[in-house]
């Protein structure tokens, strides 16, 4: 079955049906009313920082070099070695994002650290951040292979039978640690997202491949190239979302041949760089019956879900998706 739109007399999208999930999103102009809110500055305190320097809160943050005995027992440490010379380091999440009862009782929550680097280099706020987008393209390739090999020592795990990454970039997605960090988590079924792609994809399987065709069509495409593509999404969980699918590949995060795996990585990374170091989550399914995808989700704009519905400003269609 096609993806369900609407379309105004003259062709243009009106509303659209996430063919996973049912939601609607119509193509309006509510961005335009006036907000009665008085508008509060973005830029809040740090609830940690008190009038702490920038060095104290990375002598107290575990995820920084030098502080690796503060952290659960390592499982991945590129460059290989001791002492704080690393500049990727993955351990276990001190608290499992599934219970272990559910993983064969062990834990399968992992942390990625990106980078050494708490702070940018010219950091004068506690939230000056260093952010995944401002990773050169390599460092972004090499975290997401660390990825792919932390998701390797879960399956060893005979209980874990599927591995997401989740990634929460600033307070407003849901992290909780400010140093840039990723999440590998090993479940014993697809989690939710990933089992209704997988039903829909053994009804529909060109499903993805009609959202590919609908990015064309809608002028949503943003990069491609050999068979794997980045695409604004007007069927996102939020009211701006980005999907890097590549259709050539459809297997383990773990079983992705590393050239492919870099193509990916390298339309991820361009994906996060259109939100910047603004409040983000991104999520990668890679599961054999679903194409290696990515779901990058802006969590910086109003998000009003009303009725299973979402909301999307009809100037998208004319190219100004920031209205
Ligand atoms: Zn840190
Ligand atoms: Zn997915």
């Amino acid at each position: 079955m096609p993806i369900e739109v609407g379309r105004t007399a003259a062709g243009d999208l009106l509303w659209i049906a996430n063919p996973f999930t049912g939601v609607v999103t119509y193509l309006t102009d509510i961005h335009l009313k006036n907000n009665g809110f008085a508008s509060v500055a973005t830029r809040q305190p740090h609830p940690a920082a008190g009038g702490a320097s920038l060095d104290a809160l990375r002598a107290a943050c575990a995820f920084c070099p030098g502080n690796e005995a503060l952290t659960t027992e390592e499982v991945l440490r590129h460059p290989a070695g001791a002492g704080p010379d690393w500049e990727i380091r993955a351990f276990y999440n001190l608290f499992p994002r599934i219970p272990v009862e559910c993983t064969g009782g062990r834990n399968e929550s992992y942390v990625v650290v990106e980078s050494p680097d708490h702070f940018r280099a010219d950091a004068a706020h506690p939230d000056d951040l260093v952010y995944s987008a401002m990773l050169s393209a390599d460092r972004f390739r090499a975290v997401v292979r660390a990825t792919a090999e932390v998701a390797r020592t879960s399956y060893a795990n005979p209980a874990v039978t599927s591995v997401a990454v989740r990634k929460n970039q600033g307070r407003e997605s849901g992290a909780s640690q400010p140093h840039t960090h990723t999440q590998v988590i090993g479940s014993g079924q697809p989690l939710p997202p990933l089992r209704r792609e997988l039903e829909v994809m053994r009804a529909e399987p060109a499903v993805f491949h009609q959202l590919v065709e609908l990015a064309h069509l809608e002028r949503f495409m943003i990069a491609e190239r050999d068979g794997c593509y980045l695409y604004f999404s007007p069927v996102g969980a939020f009211p701006r979302c980005y999907e890097v699918v590549d259709l050539a590949t459809d297997c383990r995060l773990d079983e992705v041949e590393p050239a492919r795996l870099d193509l990916f990585a390298d339309l991820v990374h361009q994906g996060l760089s259109i939100l910047g170091d603004s409040p983000l989550d991104y999520e990668i399914h890679a599961q054999r019956g679903v194409p290696l995808h990515a779901h990058i989700h802006s969590r910086h704009y109003p998000y009003s879900n009303i009725a299973g519905t979402l909301n999307l400003p009809t100037g998208l269609l004319r190219g100004r998706a920031n209205d």
